[in-house]
């Protein structure tokens, strides 16, 4: 029974809670269980196949913490990391946390008030141009060798005699992170938190009533690393349980696949695209995925039809786990238990998490993000679309969304986005890019009418039909609208 409803609309998870401790340090939580297998790999660089085992990753972590603290930087100190996934991510992220310093993991446009900026070395340009305007830089460090900045490789010279075991830390308050919401609607925001926030998500989604992290599973580490998905998900749950990790700094197909298949990768953490790719590339048939177990995908929506499509070739093989989070939230607050995926919906509530249902809408939920959701009797929750982006055709509601869905099974149809496109009469209509199959050959006027077939008319594309090669999407798989509107707006 997930509705333990009351006066106050309070919905619970059908998962009981579970202990979460009161004041966790997040490095110490991480590499708490290392001595047990210091042999073991951590991580491989899928672009060098060089191995880190979790017992070099520890000792690095801690002569690099040390330089630091040697260099003046403490607790509360901002250090930001500007770099494609690379295995130095996760020490950066453990030997800053470590010292109680901010990590805040960027996407390389973004300036704050950092005092140590490390960086890769393919980034120096940009990072020296952005220098000019940060003030309060006051050490940079690069992951190689650029003219100017100390090389991480000379910190881990430092003989380990300055890292502190313990430091005087507020799981609660002190802010260990600071990733950046992705800023589909407007620009991204830095989002402050605690060691408490991560620490607690991670026991809430990796909990045996959901899924059972093996310590022999291999994961692949494509999605970013400045994002939370992976950073959570990812990085901190495979750095607690010991899992083998390979980084690639972009997603490639070919070398996607090759790794899967060299390294046996057991689980793969997805977004929309990625699925996409799978799911429809001739390509993906010559490679052999049989190790994967379970996909996890998330972070944006994922059309049903492409969930078929994925089922469909990869059935029996490959489970699917779709999960619903927000950087706000460190970042999961759904996820169907183990045993019961039902990867349509964004599953259930994790334990420990409580929704405020709307007062007068049954079986409804909106988030501050405006994200809107219903949920079934067994409280597993689909979300139907964000308000921001529904489009409003003479005072009526179109979930794009479900345009996108509609649209997606038509058969010329590879990828697509709706949005509204501003009108005198109706105020706004349904506009779509859609990206077509290599082999098709349908017309704008064929997707138009396949819509007119089977939607009402205030739902149909009179707001126009364009080709495009791609859609616009952030990297953890959102759409980005917001260029799709700058465009259109432009052009009128
Ligand atoms: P961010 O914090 O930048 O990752 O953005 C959070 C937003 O991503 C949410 O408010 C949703 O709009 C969207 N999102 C995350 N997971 C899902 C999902 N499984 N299905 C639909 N939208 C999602």
């Amino acid at each position: 029974q997930p509705e333990h409803s009351n006066a106050t609309n309070i919905i619970r998870s059908p998962i009981q809670d579970y202990d979460i401790p009161e004041s966790p340090f997040l490095p110490h939580y991480l590499m708490e269980n290392w001595h047990k297998f210091p042999n073991k790999t951590a991580l491989i660089n899928g672009e060098t196949g060089v191995k880190t085992s979790y017992g070099e990753l520890q000792t690095q972590t801690v002569k690099l913490g040390s330089a630091m603290r040697r260099l003046g930087f403490d607790k509360g100190d901002i250090l930001t990391i500007i770099s494609p996934n690379c295995p130095e991510f996760f020490l950066i992220y453990l030997a800053g946390t470590a010292i109680g310093m901010t990590v805040s993991p960027i996407n390389p446009q973004y300036t704050q008030e950092s005092k140590v900026v490390v960086f890769s070395p393919s980034l120096t340009d940009m990072v020296n141009a952005c220098l000019r305007n940060c003030h309060t830089v006051k050490k940079t460090i690069v992951l190689g060798n650029a003219p100017g900045h100390q090389s991480l490789a000379d910190l881990l010279q430092d003989d380990g005699k300055t890292f502190p075991e313990n430091i005087s830390y507020n799981s609660k308050e002190d802010i260990l992170t600071m990733p950046y919401s992705s800023g589909t609607s407007g620009p991204p925001k830095g989002v402050m938190l605690t060691s408490y926030s991560i620490v607690a998500n991670m026991i809430q989604s990796s909990n045996s009533d959901i899924l059972d992290v093996q310590h022999d599973g291999i994961y692949l580490c494509v999605l970013p690393l400045f994002h939370i998905f992976a950073q959570t998900v990812i990085m901190c749950t495979g750095l607690r349980y010991g899992v083998t990790m390979v980084t690639m700094s972009k997603f490639d197909p070919v070398a996607y696949l090759n790794h899967v298949q060299k390294y046996k990768a057991t689980h793969l953490h997805i977004v929309t695209p990625i699925m996409l790719f799978l799911a429809s590339h001739p390509m993906v048939d010559k490679f052999d995925l049989s190790s994967v177990q379970e996909c996890f995908f998330g972070a944006a929506p994922t059309p049903s039809a492409l969930i078929d499509q994925f089922q469909d070739k990869f059935r029996e093989k490959i489970s699917l786990c779709q999960g619903f989070g927000m950087t706000e939230l460190s970042p999961g607050s759904h996820t169907s238990p183990k045993g019961k995926r039902r990867p349509k919906t964004i599953g259930v509530v994790l334990p420990n998490t409580q929704f405020k249902k709307e007062p007068d809408k049954r079986k409804m939920i909106q988030n501050g993000s405006g994200d809107v959701a219903y949920y079934d009797e067994e409280g597993y929750t689909v979300i139907t679309d964000r308000l921001k982006e529904l489009i409003k055709v003479k005072g009526f509601q179109v979930a794009p969304a479900e345009l996108e869905d509609l649209l997606l099974t038509h058969p010329a149809v590879k990828d697509v986005a709706v949005i509204g496109k501003p009108d005198d009469v109706a105020g706004e209509l349904p506009r779509a890019y859609v990206v077509l199959r290599p082999e098709a050959n349908a017309t704008e006027e064929d997707i138009a009418n396949y819509v007119k077939e089977k939607a009402v008319p205030y739902k149909q594309l009179k707001g126009g039909v364009e080709f495009r090669k791609e859609i616009p999407k952030s990297s953890s798989g959102k759409i980005l609208k917001r260029i799709l509107r700058d465009e259109l707006q432009k052009n009128s």
